[in-house]
């Protein structure tokens, strides 16, 4: 499999995929690994992962580059990333020995009678990983799954394998036995594979598209399936807000990993009584941008990660041109090396045009005018998706109400693109099923196991 820089062309490696043959012999390491791995207190399950974070902290900048030449992602956003999974390791240091624990949950000395739970692990689990935040991505699955005492057999995304085989390498220098944690190395024919084995779960991060052909092969297997999808995510500015705070706060919140995050705001609505404000403001920040090199330190928008993505967003800006949006700036591909679309703002949309409602996984955004707090909500939730969504006002009360509201897995006030170790990571509709993070994040590892015992 030939790995390129999306953001010059360049091969940066070859690397031997593994063949439907080559997953099963995996698969069949896996089994026979996980129960001694079990076994072993959590403790030691969790000192090996103390000593991954150590190896994390050591290699930030090999690790960063090789993101940022393997996904295009901006030098100082890898290192973010990198970074980041140490404070969602801290978190999963701290919270799992407490969550994992045995529970009595009722006791009656007269009739001896106790009746308790336990948190058994899965067993063997797929993880099927994303490029966009392979660390972020990836860590919020494999982290607790391997706490839990399941093996993961680990498909990190085509687009990211080297940085996969990082990840596998300071598994493996932590202490992590080689059949524990796999990485199973392949496009989406390999991924394939890997779900025909009897695997005891399916931890999915990708697009609404394979996560539904997932979902249906894996229907009469009677296994925990979660699907972490895409979105649609909106935001609302009220007209109470300060516009320029605002539209810095959105303008990153959209462009930011060059605007291929799942949680990337990607339409905005503005009270009709600040838009041409709002819209100025934006345009102003956005101009301010630098594009470009991704290992430069300055550069804040990368490339385009996968080349047939230039397509949909040429596409989606054709049709919102051609169904009346203004073009307030980009609006196409760069001609250069590599995979390069401008940063680019289209008012008058609405939701006839596919850039209102199908997800666009680039830097591209829509904001349109609304006459009111009802009709934000309204545009809001009229999305097949639901993973969160942005209220800016400078009333909490106001804001909260209209949170309220919207359905979607996470909802912000005054924030955006925000993901955080503490709180559950859920989508409703087409952005998917199940949770990462939260200590329902660790749980969700496990099959609780129901003790009635009589004396
Ligand atoms: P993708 O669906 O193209 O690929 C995801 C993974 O599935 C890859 O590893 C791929 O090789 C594998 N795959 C492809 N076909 C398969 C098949 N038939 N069987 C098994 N595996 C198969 O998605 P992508 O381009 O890697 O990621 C982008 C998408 O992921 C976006 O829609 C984004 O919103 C979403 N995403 C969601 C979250 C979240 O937390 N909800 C986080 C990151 C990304």
């Amino acid at each position: 499999m030939k790995i390129h820089n999306p953001a010059t062309g360049a091969l940066l490696a070859d690397v031997a995929a593994d063949n439907a043959k080559a997953v099963r012999a995996k698969y069949d390491r896996a089994r026979a690994a996980q129960p001694r791995w079990a076994a072993r207190p959590i403790a030691r399950r969790l000192a090996t992962i103390r000593a991954f974070r150590t190896e994390l902290v050591g290699r930030i900048e090999t690790l960063a580059r090789t993101l940022s030449e393997e996904v295009g992602k901006p030098i100082r956003q890898a290192r973010n990333e990198v970074n980041g999974l140490t404070g969602r390791l801290d978190f999963f240091l701290a919270e799992s020995a407490r969550t994992l624990r045995d529970e009595r949950v009722f006791e009656n000395r007269e009739q001896k009678l106790e009746e308790r739970i336990s948190h058994e692990p899965l067993g063997v689990i797929a993880n099927i990983s994303a490029w966009n935040y392979p660390y972020f991505v990836g860590g919020n699955v494999f982290i607790p799954a391997l706490v839990a005492g399941n093996a993961v057999l680990y498909k990190p995304s085509e687009f990211a394998t080297l940085t996969g085989l990082h990840i596998a390498d300071m598994m493996r220098a932590a202490g992590v036995p080689d059949d524990v944690f796999v990485p199973v190395i392949g496009e989406g024919a390999t991924g394939a594979a890997l779900l025909r084995q009897p695997v005891d779960g399916v931890f999915f991060t990708g697009s609404y598209a394979t996560g539904a052909k997932i979902a249906a092969s894996a229907g009469r297997r009677m296994i925990k399936v979660q699907l972490e999808l895409g979105g649609k995510d909106p935001a609302y500015v009220t007209d109470d807000v300060d516009v320029r705070t605002a539209a810095a706060a959105l303008a990153d919140g959209a462009f930011y990993n060059t605007g291929q995050s799942c949680c990337s705001v990607e339409r905005i609505y503005v009270h009709e009584a600040v838009h041409d404000a709002f819209v100025a403001a934006f345009v102003d920040e956005v101009k301010g941008y630098a594009q470009g090199d991704p290992l430069d330190e300055k550069t804040y928008i990368g490339a385009i990660t996968r080349k047939p993505q230039l397509g949909v967003l040429r596409r989606q800006v054709a049709d919102a041109l051609k169904k009346g949006a203004t073009l307030q700036l980009g609006g196409a591909p760069i001609r250069r090396k590599g995979n390069w679309f401008a940063p680019t703002v289209l008012t008058d949309v609405d939701h006839s045009m596919a850039v209102m409602r199908e997800e666009s996984f680039g830097p591209i955004i829509g904001i349109q005018a609304v006459a009111d707090d009802d009709a934000a909500v309204d545009q809001m939730n009229d999305t097949e998706y639901g993973l969160t969504a942005a209220v800016y006002s400078t009333d909490e009360k106001r804001a909260r109400k209209l949170l309220a509201r919207v359905n979607a897995g996470t909802v912000y006030w005054n924030c955006c693109d925000r993901v955080s170790p503490r709180l559950p990571w859920s989508g409703v509709k087409h952005s998917g099923i199940g949770l990462t993070l939260s200590t329902y994040g660790i749980q969700t590892f496990t099959r609780p196991k129901a003790w009635h015992l009589k004396g």
